[in-house]
């Protein structure tokens, strides 16, 4: 249900944070996973008899390869793949190859590990592993290797009761290079004292230099946990499920419970790694177009001819049943964000159902509870949701698949107290009513569509989601590839129907109505909870302080002056592979566009792509003409446009049909930073939708009545709407923290910053709790046809499609019968003036000038600009009950076309490798922390879950003293470049080919010349962009943190309290 994970990656490129960070675990595992799709370079009809998956059909049961025995082939092609599945002769490890022509190959490896207390044994594991083993001894070859290496991903999760540390790369050296330390760090590391007490906890004076200072706990993982459950849905899902499965593993919090993680000894850590992480116990997975032999070589030689076989004892027994159902009831801390703070209670019910290894029973109870819960005409949302007794579903809702038995979960967040007993009887009430009269048959075939849609989208990160999805039932001793037979399952699952038109109406009666393993569990905000929290830490503390010897306080005082020391040692890290600067490639694909002009005034780019029969089509609008007031509105507009109807469908058959014939269709606001200017950007809102081929033109047609005729008159349900945003925007904070820490410090820097903040910032999130407490919604209601009107024309509209190329015509065709049919169309002549002074025109792609395409037309976008822009700073203190900090500095430098955006992206990068990540985290204590540059031009430094404020925005001043003054090798720099390269090169899924040049007007030529750029950057000009752009007084910078209540920061005059 729940994971860990060791690091938080944020891209410079999108700004992506969080890297996996799992979200609480909720119903759609399989939708997630069928979501992520897969990245094929090659598609089906383009594939050949020498393909990955053809050669994998050739083995045979019984072969033995490098002390391996095959025991199972099978071609699974709805997912084109080809799955192998075999034994270490010696130690039983289990390994499945998943051979498919995707050059994005992934490893991993997964180990049991079922802890039967709240330390945190597993999950500060994981941490230290990877801080140095036999082969690489080194302080964290794990944050070493993120710079030596081109992967696309390197993590390691911890969750309930496994572990796994996956890595994925398109470079065949570098995956090796990776496996050899992926391997040598979980199964020969040297687990040293001092990386337990920096990556799990200690005692250690507040100032390690000064013995007067208050003993305090520090560590990663302490402060990682602190932060976790400072967020009430994470708190919220870790009590169900300890109290839904309270007899083993489930009972306890794997990730470690911060005031259980200080019982931890460093003996017990080196104890549970050798019961654990041993190849009898341990599950390989590879996946890609890299031949099997080779991995299976490498795994052998450098680990597991090391071993002799085991009997793990990590299995994980049933959960007896309960003969009649619970209930509890367990405190949070108030939000201060909620929409409604006298509703603040969460309550929900949950069911234990069946064995997850029966992937059948699996497959159509995550069927059922989708049926149950998704979308506004599933039964419970129209009871719950509709009802508007609360702000949105619980935390956990619909089908878990994460434990040995899967449960479902059904209730609400933001209730009254008292609200509880009639949540409590609308649930029973809507099971007894489904039992009784079952499910429409058209739902049944919206789901199974979406199905077939997911098994054909594809992304990029395919290989590292079916690790993920099939990881728990391969935990338990089930089949994996039976996990992955989906379409088996569809058939089967008609067939059943057929047979019996109740079969899912008497499986909800089994495992819902007759189930009597039910629990009740309620939440709310209690007075003092985090007053008692911080209580309940300063007594453990006090304890353990109390029971120390001077001798022993002596010896703590030595020690964190020891790990200071360490941490602050140059080591030498030559005895990790590197990739080097020249093993990365020179070019990239490019990716053809083809431009059209329907009536000679709408650009539509087209993009040949091998989509696996899915059309990708995408609408840019302007928003340059509509009144600032309006602005802050504008992400409920896009959050509702989809959402309430249009033409003669209200919004349950307007859900229905979206579901029956697509893939999704939504909107949201963008703001565009002009490539060449840092004072001008677009403003406008992105429609994003993806169908079948054959549904094309009920897409378009859905469009068509959307832009036209969209409903704004169903109060009831909008309020519904504007609730569940609120809330979402609420929760969102703790795990997203340092992005609107960036934003609100970015606010005064560039134009286009003041409304990223309207947009995406704290200044949306209190914008959305004040429209959450209207008491009436009428008068919010009649600014949406005004939105409307400005946004959901064809006038300043481009378009985008990505399909095959045989799919282009017709695609065409419907794409000009919509533009022709939605307001604006042909009334460009007429109003060409320009509605602000401030806006000026300019080809999108700057190469298009002067070409001939089609005619007179051009592609041009319409800027914003605001040429006498100053910036200034501002220091904002966003004052929220957290236990930790989120931090940011933003300083303006230059735009993606200017020359020293290469310069500064490789410098970020250094920064954070070499200093910002050691200060930050390793002896900072924060979760994570660094640099990155976005394309919006700003530098922006940031921590997360950090348990300093001030003192981490003095680590970024010496961050840049430090790159001022030079002190990095050749070495660093080419790490820098290729950690650099790892993000501009990672793969692209067909649907978001081109989009680069659609939205940014990046063209291949541009990001060419960019490549170049970066190849050439050197130390001169690394220092030379260090001083010109970072030094206070030159450029200008501001700041912000979120965090608890700061006497330090009270004190300081510069600062803003929010
Ligand atoms: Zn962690």
């Amino acid at each position: 249900m729940r994971a860990w994970d060791v690091s938080q990656h944020v891209r410079a490129a999108g700004g992506e944070a969080n890297g996996m960070m799992m979200r609480v675990a909720s119903a759609r595992a399989l939708w997630r996973w069928l979501r992520s799709g897969g990245s094929v370079r090659c598609n089906s009809w383009r594939w050949n008899s020498s393909s990955a998956r053809e050669k994998a059909t050739r083995y045979t049961v019984g072969e033995k390869i490098h002390g391996f025995t095959i025991n199972q082939v099978t071609a699974v092609p709805d997912l084109f793949l080809t799955a192998v599945k075999l034994n270490h002769d010696n130690t039983g490890a289990q390994y499945l190859h998943v051979a498919r022509d995707d050059p994005n190959n992934l490893f991993s490896v997964q180990f049991r590990t079922t802890p039967l207390n709240s330390t945190g044994v597993p999950h500060i594991l994981e941490h230290v592993v990877l801080c140095g083993s036999e082969k690489y001894p080194v302080r964290d070859p794990f944050f070493k290797m993120l710079t030596r290496s081109l992967s696309t991903f390197m993590n390691a999760f911890t969750a309930s009761d496994y572990t796994m540390y996956p890595f994925s790369t398109q470079n065949p050296k570098d995956f090796q290079n990776l496996l050899s330390v992926y391997l040598d760090a979980v199964f020969f590391p040297c687990l040293r004292e001092l990386d337990f007490w920096q990556e799990g906890w200690r005692l250690e004076y507040e100032t390690p230099g000064d013995p007067l200072s208050p003993l305090v706990f520090k560590g990663v993982v302490f402060n990682e946990m602190k932060g976790v459950f400072a967020n009430n849905e994470n708190l919220y899902a870790q009590h169900l499920q300890n109290k839904l499965l309270p007899y083993h593993t489930y009972s306890v919090i794997s990730g470690g419970d911060p005031l259980q993680i200080p019982t931890l000894t460093w003996e017990e850590l080196k104890c549970f790694h050798a019961t654990h992480y041993h190849p009898s116990n341990a599950r390989f997975l590879t996946y890609g177009d890299l031949p099997l032999e080779q991995h299976l070589e490498q795994i052998q030689e450098e680990a597991l001819c090391k071993f002799q076989r085991i009997e793990p004892a990590t299995s994980v027994p049933r959960q007896p049943r309960w003969s009649e159902p619970r209930e509890y009831h367990v405190p949070c801390g108030s939000d201060s964000m909620a929409p409604d703070p006298t509703k603040q209670t969460t309550y929900s019910v949950s069911y234990l159902l069946g064995d997850i290894t029966d992937t059948f029973e699996t497959f159509i109870l995550s069927l059922m509870s989708s049926l149950l819960v998704s979308g506004p005409n599933s039964p419970f949302y129209k009871a719950l949701i509709d009802a508007r007794i609360g702000t949105d579903f619980a935390p956990v809702v619909g089908y878990d698949g994460s434990t040995r038995e899967a449960c479902f979960s059904i209730g609400l967040q933001g209730i009254a107290e008292q609200d509880v007993k009639t949540v409590k009887e609308i649930i029973e009430k809507v099971i007894d009513e489904v039992i009784e009269k079952g499910f429409e048959e058209e739902r049944i075939e919206a789901l199974l569509h979406k199905i077939e849609i997911q098994l054909k989208h594809q992304t990029t990160n395919f290989g590292l989601a079916l690790a993920s999805h099939v990881a728990t039932n391969w935990n338990h001793e089930g089949d994996p590839v039976e996990v992955l037979q989906i379409n088996e399952k569809v058939t089967r699952f008609r067939q059943s129907l057929k047979e019996n038109p109740r079969f899912l109406q008497d499986k909800l009666r089994h495992y819902f109505k007759e189930n009597p393993h039910r629990l009740a569990l309620s939440m709310s905000p209690d007075e003092g909870y985090l007053e008692n929290q911080a209580n309940a830490e300063k007594r453990t503390l006090q304890e353990k302080v109390n029971s120390l010897s001077t001798e022993q306080k002596k010896e703590i005082y030595e020690k964190g002056l020891e790990l200071i020391a360490a941490q602050s040692s140059t080591q030498d890290v030559s005895c990790l592979p590197a990739l080097k600067v020249s093993d990365i490639q020179q070019t990239f694909p490019l990716t053809p566009v083809e431009m059209d002009y329907v009536g000679g005034e709408v650009p539509i780019q087209y993009c040949h792509q091998p989509t696996n029969g899915i059309v990708y089509f995408r609408a840019f609008t302007s928003l340059n003409t509509l009144p600032e007031e309006l602005k802050p509105y504008v992400p409920l507009f896009c959050n509702v446009i989809t959402r309430m109807g249009c033409g003669k469908l209200n919004y349950r058959d307007q859900a229905q049909q979206i579901e029956l014939k697509t893939g999704g269709m939504s909107a949201s606001p963008k703001i565009l930073q002009d490539n060449e200017n840092l004072d001008m950007y677009e403003q406008g809102v992105l429609f994003t939708s993806l169908c079948l081929d054959r549904n094309l033109p009920d897409m378009m047609q859905l469009w068509t009545d959307i832009f036209n005729s969209p409903h704004f008159d169903d109060e009831e349900h909008f309020g519904v709407l504007v609730m569940m945003v609120a809330q979402e925007l609420s929760n969102g904070i703790p795990d997203a923290g340092h992005q609107y820490a960036a934003v609100r410090a970015g606010k005064t820097l560039t134009p286009a910053g003041n409304l990223q903040e309207i947009f995406n910032g704290m200044s949306q999130v209190q914008h959305m709790k004040r429209i959450a407490e209207m008491p009436e919604l009428v008068t919010l209601l009649r600014k949406l046809p005004r939105i409307k009107m400005h946004l959901m024309t064809s006038e300043n509209m481009r378009c985008s499609v990505n399909a095959t190329p045989q799919e282009i015509p017709e695609a065409s065709k419907e794409v000009e019968k919509f533009l022709k049919n939605i307001p604006g169309f042909g009334k460009k002549k007429k109003e060409k003036k320009l509605v602000r002074s401030n806006i000026i025109e300019k080809p999108l792609v700057p190469e298009d000038v002067g070409s001939e395409i089609s005619g007179s037309s051009k592609a041009t976008k319409k800027l914003v600009f605001e040429p006498t822009f100053k910036a200034c700073q501002m220091k904002t203190h966003f004052q929220l009950p957290f236990p930790v900090n989120y931090v940011s500095e933003c300083i303006r430098t230059v735009p993606y076309m200017n020359p020293d955006f290469a310069k500064l992206a490789v410098l970020a990068r250094l920064m954070t490798a070499k200093f910002l990540h050691g200060e930050i985290r390793e002896k900072g204590g924060a979760y994570g922390g660094g640099a990155n540059l976005s394309n919006g031009g700003l530098f922006s430094f940031y921590s997360y879950r950090d348990p300093n404020s001030l003192d981490t925005l003095s680590v970024f001043k010496r961050s840049i003293s430090w790159a001022k003054a030079g002190k990095f090798t050749q070495e660093d720099i080419d790490e820098a470049k290729l950690s650099v390269f790892s993000a501009v090169d990672a793969p692209i899924a067909p649907s978001d080919k081109g989009l680069d040049r659609f939205l940014y007007g990046i063209s291949d030529d541009m990001k060419l010349k960019r490549r170049q750029q970066l190849f050439a950057v050197d130390r001169d000009d690394l220092i030379e962009v260090a001083n010109k752009y970072l030094t206070a007084g030159h450029g200008t910078s501001g700041a912000a943190i979120l965090g608890p209540e700061s006497e330090s920061i009270k004190r300081e005059p510069t600062w803003v309290q929010r």
